[in-house]
């Protein structure tokens, strides 16, 4: 069993659509171990997206990301990590594949509705920046 962290980003919760994503994970066999909603302030944003500093889109990420609410959830299953990126579609909806969550709702190539945790590694490091120990529920 495998875990990776999702986030419905502003554009997602704004328009409706914690619903819809989640349906997508448990009609995949995918388990939803923890879920809260949280507005990043500035610096919690550029904390979590610290990989992409250099990036030219970098300033305009962080603040779409903290223009309003974001659920994260640590999803849990076999091959979860690739599993959720394969569901997400790609970065840029207009390349995401048909049936994606990307293709399916997103406007914009940075408001894409979701976003995933693309290895072991980084899924670790980003479950603890949004969960602590008593929010893992395997008590
Ligand atoms: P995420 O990390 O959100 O799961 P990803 O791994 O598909 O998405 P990354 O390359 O890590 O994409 O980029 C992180 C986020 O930055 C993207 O999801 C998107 O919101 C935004 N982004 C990426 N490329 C661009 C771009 N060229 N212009 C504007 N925003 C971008
Ligand atoms: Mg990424």
């Amino acid at each position: 069993m495998e875990r990776t962290l999702s986030i419905i980003k502003p554009d997602g919760v704004s328009r409706g659509l914690i619903g819809d994503v989640i349906k997508r994970f448990e009609t995949n066999d995918i388990k939803i171990i923890a879920l809260k909603m949280v507005h990043l302030t500035q610096a919690d944003a550029e904390k979590f997206y610290a990989v992409h500093k250099q990036r030219p889109f970098f300033t305009s990420l962080t603040e779409f990301m903290t223009s309003g609410p974001i659920v994260p959830m640590i999803l849990e299953g076999e091959n979860v990590i690739e599993k959720n990126r394969t569901l997400m579609g790609a970065t840029n909806f207009k390349e995401a594949a048909e049936g994606t969550i990307r293709r399916d709702f997103a406007t914009d190539i940075e408001k894409n509705i979701v976003h995933g945790s693309d290895a072991t590694e980084t899924a670790a490091e980003e479950i603890s920046f949004f969960f602590n120990q008593f929010e893992m529920n395997e008590r």
